[in-house]
């Protein structure tokens, strides 16, 4: 039997590519903000539902650039429930992440908690709407407000989620998307930056361009991340089709929910209020189980399937900051990335496989008994 990922990139027909990028032969236009690059940042404007939208070169970078874009100083809190990204992108601005724990049931940030952590350094709030489940934007919003504070959402998982039918990609004062390989919508590398405020635009675009804002003009200490037109076409075929993934990522997602819902000790992740989701992931929480999340890793592994213990580590012990922060100050986080495995999960994913998947986890349960 063929191994299963835990995940495959979405790709359009070897024609449908070959077709959008044939144009590039003619003009010779491969990067710089060329007419895919342009037709691209458009066409997510609109199916974002949102109005400002620039691309970047991956989603790590937009993020980077958009804490300098906002210009945050001193302490911006944030989570560690997340990918190393998010931290290292704080931190290589020169600022300190004041981590916050997570919700136990949504794994997104505590907002309950927020208050305490805001101090007279605090310029920002970075929050992560993990595996696609939304932040309590709302209350969020309102902290933000009383205290003068940006809010700057790490979306990588969160492409096409709406709340009420608003785009997720409207909260806050910028969002991140990333169009990575590995994410629901995919440009190879690649992410986006959407902002509130139109005056950015220009300030972002120079930013991404070493600070170029004319023929003889640099006006900011700029840096290069830049989306290529190859990119930018992968973007324009993924598009056309990323509603029919999602569709069929919906079916995958609600095989494995008939399958482990009722076991005892698995807690599954539960729809949120108002939300339409893009099932980016599956994560499992084993709570209880007759396995460790660990056993449960291995035995799939032991199958050829390669679950994923994601997020885990938490990023406050990751080695790079083992002197300075510690998974302690943010217990749910720590006891959720103990015990979390994403499974299998991607628009390819056959039915059988899924209960094939199922059936090993199971099995463990029965032998017991
Ligand atoms: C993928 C991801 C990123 C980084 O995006 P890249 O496009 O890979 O640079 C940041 N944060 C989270 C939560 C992610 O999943």
């Amino acid at each position: 039997m063929r191994p299963i990922q835990v995940t495959q990139s979405s790709m359009p027909n070897f024609e449908e590519f070959s077709e959008e990028i044939r144009g590039l032969w003619e003009s010779r236009w491969l990067t710089n903000m060329g007419i895919k690059h342009t037709q691209l940042e458009s066409e997510l404007e609109h199916y974002l539902k949102t109005t400002h939208v620039t691309l970047f070169s991956n989603g790590h970078l937009a993020l980077e650039y958009a804490i300098e874009a906002l210009n945050l100083t001193g302490e911006v809190i944030t989570t560690p429930f997340t990918f190393a990204s998010t931290t290292h992108a704080i931190v290589r601005n020169g600022l300190t992440p004041i981590f916050c724990d997570i919700n136990p049931n949504d794994y997104t940030i505590q907002v309950d908690m927020l208050e305490r952590l805001i101090t007279d350094k605090t310029s920002a709030i970075i929050p992560v709407h993990v595996y696609g489940n939304i932040c309590n934007v709302r209350e969020i919003d309102r902290i933000a407000k009383k205290y003068k504070l940006k809010v700057i959402y790490d979306a990588a998982h969160a492409f096409g989620v709406t709340v009420d039918g608003e785009g997720v990609a409207n909260f806050g004062d910028a969002s991140m998307f990333s169009f990575h390989a590995t994410k629901v919508f995919n440009t190879i590398e690649g992410g986006a930056l959407t902002f509130k405020d139109s005056n950015l635009r220009n300030v972002i675009n120079a930013f991404k361009n070493f600070g170029i804002t004319g023929e003889e003009t640099v006006e900011s200490v700029g840096g290069n991340a830049k989306m290529n037109e190859f990119q930018a076409a992968m973007g324009l075929c993924n598009l056309r089709n990323v509603d029919q993934e999602i569709i069929k990522r919906k079916a995958v997602f609600e095989r494995y929910m008939e399958n482990l819902r009722d076991i005892k000790g698995i807690k599954l992740s539960q729809a949120q209020n108002g939300v339409k989701s893009n099932y980016a992931y599956f994560p499992v929480v084993f709570d209880g189980f007759q396995l460790s999340r660990d056993e449960v890793h291995a035995a799939l592994k032991n199958e050829n399937i390669f679950s994923r213990k994601y997020f885990y580590p938490l990023t406050n012990s990751l080695e790079c900051y083992q002197e300075r922060f510690s998974p302690d100050e943010t217990p749910v986080a720590k006891y959720i990335a103990e015990r979390v495995l994403t499974l299998p999960l991607y628009a390819d994913l056959k039915l059988e496989e899924i209960d094939r998947i199922c059936g090993i986890i199971k099995a463990k349960v029965t032998s017991i008994h």
